[in-house]
């Protein structure tokens, strides 16, 4: 996945966990559709920021994916959702957290960057903004896919349904004018308490994108938070790393400082790789030498 400085390219992730092989086609199509959209905006010579976003909301919007529709539930059986946007030629950052019945929290983080005022805002209270910019919740309960409510009704620990989560969204894309930008989003972790925050809104831990290199992590939130996974691998590529070689690092290290698991997708002005400590990821990728996909 080599690729000159300048060409557009597009990798986009369905969340890194255990997944049944029968689910693997329908996981593919939705990653796929995600890389699509957002090439679709490369290819018009818009923004990297705009093909994050679009890429990401195509997987909000698919019951596969835990974002957006098909979120992974609270312990009350409610949607909760994360979601963060940056831009990496001009530092800006948006970000939403623990919003209720959100669907496209990728569009409330968006509409935060755009304001400039603040870069995360969380909770109910964040309805207050989303009303301001036209964004209305799904009606309570919407969100709820019977996959989901299955599961949080087999989860009898938290620790036992961490086995097995994953389906968190995020996208990183470079576009024609060599702008570079990440996105994320995600139910959380199934089970979760409510008001509980994980690393995909959080700039610099589940998302980070600067001039140099774009990242967007899936995983055990709590091991990436402390580590700051997502800025770590910008630190190390800092220090002549390959975009591939920097992710491998952090992410050994995430392993033997949290045992956790994790799993990112990054690119920069060379090349777009994926890197996962765990069983499956699904990821697809289009650049101007074609497009792929893996699971
Ligand atoms: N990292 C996400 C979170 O902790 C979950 C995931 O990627 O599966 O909220």
């Amino acid at each position: 996945m080599q690729a000159r400085r300048g060409a557009k390219a597009i990798l986009v992730h369905g969340g890194c966990g255990l997944v049944s092989a029968e689910r693997y086609d329908r996981l593919r199509a939705g990653v796929r559709a995600a890389a699509e959209a957002g090439n679709a905006i490369l290819d018009a010579d818009g923004d990297a920021l705009d093909a994050v976003v679009a890429a990401v909301r195509v997987l909000e919007d698919d019951p596969e994916f835990n974002a957006g529709t098909g979120a992974a539930l609270t312990r009350e059986g409610t949607v909760e959702t994360d979601a963060s946007v940056m831009d990496g030629d001009s530092r800006r950052v948006g970000a939403v957290a623990a919003v209720p019945d959100l669907g496209n929290a990728v569009l409330l983080a968006r509409a935060v960057l755009e304001a400039g005022e603040h870069v995360l805002l969380v909770g109910p209270a964040a309805w207050q903004f989303a009303h301001e910019v036209g964004i209305t919740p799904a009606p309570p309960g919407s969100l709820v896919t019977p996959r989901q409510r299955q599961r949080l009704q087999e989860a009898h620990t938290v620790e036992r349904e961490r086995e097995r989560e994953g389906g968190t969204v995020g996208a990183v894309a470079r576009d024609r004018r060599g702008r570079l930008a990440a996105a994320t989003s995600t139910g959380g972790t199934m089970r979760k308490r409510s008001g509980r925050v994980g690393d995909s809104p959080i700039p610099g831990a589940g998302t980070w994108a600067d001039r140099e290199i774009a990242v967007s992590c899936t995983g055990d939130g709590e091991a990436i938070l402390r580590v700051a996974l997502a800025r770590t691998i910008s630190a190390y590529a800092a220090t002549g790393m390959t975009a591939r070689e920097a992710t491998a690092a952090a992410l050994a290290e995430l392993r033997r400082l949290t045992g956790g698991t994790a799993g990112v997708i990054v690119l920069d002005h060379s090349e777009h790789a994926f890197v996962t400590l765990s069983a499956t990821m699904p990821v697809a990728w289009i650049d101007d030498t074609g497009a792929g996909d893996a699971i």
